[in-house]
């Protein structure tokens, strides 16, 4: 079959940029919507694809074919479709390095990181291959005379998983396996702002023509296609991840509509420094986890909480300014930078605004990142602010950019209850060489993922990705047995034979 791309429509295109196709019913298909949008690499600013903004009658199309393909594939067994689950894993493989190159190439994070997001990505997909056992029900015998009670678990029907920009590759991986192994069928609507690494895995799928048409879908678009899919009665649950008023938009209305849904929002993590914590591994997870991928990380930690006396936190803060002014800004594609460019120009705009507010609030900006916004105008360095107000915009909201609010306090107990205060919780970090500290603070602290040690507290796939409060509606996160879960539909049948 042909590859990724169609005929640009006419008036749209530039010779020798694609447009993008939707991938329906195991065909390429030029969608009916004939708006676009451009796809740029965020370092250089070349235009890299012409993205279609496809509407409801393209979403129907996606819709239906996997609707007809459902009973067919959910007669498959669960080895079978495992054994497809597991084809894809190998093909994923087989193709890492040049998942992550596009990975950067689009979305602009180093290679390194976009290296181990496509890992992320392969191990859900084997973790999704445990679906012959997973998928197995339950039973009691005799619950009265001659009555046995058994469980079985069955596929949900039409999953749409609509993905954010952050994680190309493995946020549609956090789903597609998982949903098709429980014998689901699948339509993806990745973002538009870097939706190439998707087409390419389309491509592999259909080149390799691992499932068969129908099962699995691809359309892309924005905020139209999410409608059309959240309203389509034919679409019985929905898998979303973005940020944290859309994630709530697309919880309501898909609940409104009775699907199953799981809509993961946006975050705003915290890191508490104790004074005993180690310097080194301290420096390490503070800055990775602040600076990596320019902040773009659900998982970044975007407050550091200095705990201990004036001195002790004077001397914590001086230890993450040398650390930062010691990072490389620059192009992702070059494996001497640190902090990468920011997702597009209209990005790095929107947090330079966040970062011109700091003074007004009464914060210092120790580390100014606002120089230089390179060849394609979305560089910004990695930014320091310290006794900002505690209520203020820096501190207490996701800025998505490598900007890093430094908090004071004089303990434990005020630290937790800082951190407590925020309505995300997707993940915090207590670093400390005290088994008492770090245990108090696991047990306290109101985070669904926690790092000791650790500066980001990275998806691990046979477990779930667990935000709290506003970083998750819904009530089963993606990845582990909770994906498992998510995916199926429990039949309870009570028998009596004579
Ligand atoms: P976003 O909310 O702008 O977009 C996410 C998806 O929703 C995209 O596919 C987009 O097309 C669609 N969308 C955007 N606005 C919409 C609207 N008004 N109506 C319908 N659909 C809409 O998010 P983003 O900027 O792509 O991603 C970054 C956000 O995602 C951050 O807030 C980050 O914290 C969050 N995130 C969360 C997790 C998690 O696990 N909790 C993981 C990764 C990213």
């Amino acid at each position: 079959m042909t590859g990724g791309t169609a005929a640009a429509p006419p008036g749209h295109g530039s010779a020798g940029v694609r447009t993008l196709a939707n991938y329906v019913a195991g065909a390429w298909t030029v969608p009916v919507a004939d708006e676009t949008l451009e796809t740029r690499n965020p370092a250089t600013s070349e235009l890299l694809a012409h993205v279609p903004l496809s509407g409801a009658a393209d979403v129907d199309a996606a819709v239906s074919a996997a609707r007809a393909a459902f009973p067919a594939w959910r007669a498959t067994s669960p080895i079978k479709r495992a054994r497809a689950v597991f084809a894809l894993r190998d093909l994923l493989d087989s193709h890492r390095d040049e998942l992550a190159r596009l990975v950067t190439t689009d979305m602009g994070k180093t290679l390194a990181d976009a290296a181990g997001e496509v890992g992320r990505g392969i191990e859900s997909t084997e973790a999704a291959c445990a679906a012959p056992h997973m998928l197995k029900g339950d039973n009691l015998e005799g619950v009265a005379t001659g009555l046995d009670v058994e469980m079985v678990r069955q596929p949900v029907g039409v999953i749409a998983a609509i993905t954010p920009f952050n994680f190309p590759a493995m946020i549609p991986l956090w789903f597609l396996p998982f949903a098709v192994a429980c014998g689901n069928t699948f339509v993806l609507k990745p973002s538009e702002s870097d939706p190439l690494t998707s087409a390419r895995i389309f491509e592999l799928i259909d080149d390799a023509g691992i499932f068969p048409p129908g099962v699995v879908n691809l359309v892309h678009g924005a905020r139209d296609a999410v409608g059309a899919l959240l309203d389509h009665p034919e679409v019985d649950g929905i898998s979303f991840v973005g940020s944290a008023s859309t994630a709530r938009l697309v919880y309501r209305r898909a609940a409104e509509g009775g699907k199953r849904v799981q809509a993961l929002g946006g975050a705003k993590n915290a890191m508490v420094l104790m004074p005993d914590a180690d310097p080194d591994l301290t420096l390490h997870g503070v800055l990775g986890s602040a600076f990596g991928a320019a902040g773009q990380r659900c998982l970044a930690g975007s407050v550091a909480v200095l705990v201990g006396s004036e001195e002790e936190q004077d001397r914590m803060r001086d230890l993450l300014l040398a650390g930062a002014r010691g990072l490389r800004v620059g192009d992702g594609a070059d494996p001497a930078t640190d902090v990468c460019p920011l997702v597009t120009p209209a990005a790095r705009e929107r947090v330079a605004e966040a970062i011109a507010q700091v003074e007004a609030d009464g914060g210092e900006i120790l580390l100014d990142g606002r120089g230089d916004a390179g060849p394609g105008g979305a560089l910004l360095g990695p930014t320091i602010v310290d006794r900002a107000a505690p209520d203020s915009r820096v501190v207490t909201e996701e800025l998505f950019g490598p900007v890093l609010a430094l908090v004071r306090v004089p303990d434990l107990e005020t630290a937790l209850a800082r951190v407590n205060a925020s309505r995300y919780g997707n993940a915090s970090s207590i670093f400390t060489s005290s088994g008492g500290a770090a245990r108090e603070y696991r047990y306290g602290v109101e985070a669904g993922m926690v790092g000791v040690n650790v500066g980001v507290a990275a998806p691990v796939a046979w477990f779930p990705f667990s935000g709290w409060k506003e970083s998750l509606n819904g009530d089963l996160p993606s990845n582990g047995a909770d994906a498992f879960e998510f995916y199926t539909r429990k039949k309870v049948v009570t028998s009596r034979w004579s």
